[in-house]
């Protein structure tokens, strides 16, 4: 083992030099500025690397990761991170990635312990407990990927329902919140309808991307 880590050293050269040689100039064209479009809210699993699966190069992404892809209300870290994307890099879409075979959902529906995570994934729980009379009627196989669907669903909703979001709106800023799912299996993102750009629309959108998982999901009964 090298402690020093030359591996990644190494490797980082590689990927300047290819960056650089694919495109001369790119490194001192960023360090003028970033202007991102999107800002990703993502699961922090190694297996789900926002630019990476969409293709996108450094400076087109603005990310924030946690366990489960959650947004809380109270949150100040992932707050910080959407209020500045907002009011300073002016994203113009905030998507909220879950993941099939998510681990903190896994854990949250089997109300598993882990550790300090726990306190954290309450919220998770909170979603199950909101949508358990469906759940249970779920083939137990299934019952992890509806439950990741419905959590981003529940997210995106409360990004919506954010001050830094709701200012942006009411000023009349063009900005989409978006809810999808990635599969591990198949490397493939998924929609799940959930596409706000209008605080009066959001009940309805919300209550439709519900139905639609309900749907996916539906004859999987046990
Ligand atoms: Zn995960």
């Amino acid at each position: 083992m090298s402690l020093e880590l030359h591996e990644l050293f190494e490797s980082n050269r590689r990927w300047a030099e290819r960056i650089e040689s694919r495109e001369p100039g790119f490194f001192t064209r960023l360090l003028a500025q970033q202007s991102p479009q999107y800002m990703w809210i993502g699961c922090a699993d190694s297996r789900v690397p926002a630019n990476e699966l969409v293709d996108l190069a450094p400076g087109e992404m603005f990310v924030h990761r946690n366990v489960a892809n959650v947004v809380v209300h109270s949150d100040l870290n992932c707050l910080s991170v959407m209020q500045f994307a907002i009011d300073v890099l002016a994203v113009k879409h905030i998507i909220v990635v879950g993941h099939s075979g998510c681990g903190g959902v896994r854990a949250a529906l089997a109300d598993r312990r882990i550790g300090i995570a726990d306190n954290w994934i309450r919220h998770v729980q909170d979603v199950r407990n909101r949508h358990i009379d469906f759940l249970v009627g779920v083939d137990a196989e299934r019952r992890v990927d509806a439950l990741c669907e419905l959590n981003v669903i529940e997210q995106a909703l409360n990004v919506c329902q954010t001050t830094v979001v709701q200012d942006a709106w009411l000023r009349g800023q063009e900005l989409a919140v978006h809810g999808w799912c990635y599969g591990l299996a198949d490397g493939l993102l998924r929609d799940l309808a959930m596409t706000v750009s209008d605080p009066l629309q959001a009940a309805a959108i919300y209550e439709r991307a519900l139905a639609g998982v309900r749907a996916r999901y539906a004859g999987a009964t046990a």
